[in-house]
């Protein structure tokens, strides 16, 4: 279990990589981590420029949303960060990003053809469909969604990706944008698409669990 200051430290460097990485947008997208008190979390504010948040813009919240230490306004997602620990008792991070082409691939109705290793792993991504950003209705689908799978997207929306830490799960993130992005080149190209042969897609998919 990371300290406050350690799990403080984290969410402001995961922000920074993925707002420098265009994954996060000026004011869309969340990171979050278990606090050291128990059933409180980490989370970056609601509304503010994601590229310059200090440390003293994080607050910690408990599972009602209540305000424990910090003075900004929680982002209006933390019901869905406290679903998605609640699916998964071995998390302690959560990213969600509005990261564009993974989120225009869910718009777009896409999925994972076996174009390589990363493909494979992330054809269990499960797609959420649009629900009401913020809302109650959403946490819980996202909630569900990742009992099956490690990270989801949410259609007309970004992505949520969960981890044994956050660094884990900005992983997640970073690679379904990556394959996204690998498929739309590869759309774009045209011409004959070389998969990876069935028997291959099996045996890297049961190595999946370990990577
Ligand atoms: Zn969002």
């Amino acid at each position: 279990m990371l300290s406050d200051r350690e799990a403080k430290q984290q969410v402001l460097q995961i922000t920074n990589e993925l707002f420098a990485m265009g994954l996060m947008t000026a004011t869309g997208g969340n990171v979050s981590a278990l606090a050291a008190e128990p059933a409180t979390i980490w989370i970056t504010p609601s509304r503010m420029y994601k590229g310059g948040l200090g440390e003293a813009d994080l607050v910690r919240i408990d599972g009602g949303g209540n305000r424990r230490e910090g003075e900004r306004t929680p982002s209006i997602e933390w019901q869905m960060h406290f679903a998605s620990y609640a699916a998964c008792p071995a998390l302690t991070g959560a990213v969600h990003t509005h990261a564009p082409i993974a989120t225009a691939f869910g718009i777009a109705r896409q999925t994972f053809p076996p174009i390589n290793t990363d493909a494979v792993f992330l054809r269990d991504t499960v797609t959420v469909p649009w629900i009401l950003p913020g809302s109650k209705e959403l946490a819980d689908a996202v909630g569900e969604a990742l009992k099956k799978s490690r990270g989801c997207i949410l259609q007309n929306h970004g992505l949520m990706t969960v981890g044994k830490d956050l660094r884990d799960a900005a992983t997640h993130a970073m690679v379904l944008e990556e394959t996204a992005k690998i498929v739309l080149y590869t759309k774009q190209f045209g011409g004959d698409v070389s998969l990876i042969p069935a028997e291959w897609v099996e045996r890297l998919a049961r190595l999946a669990g370990f990577v």
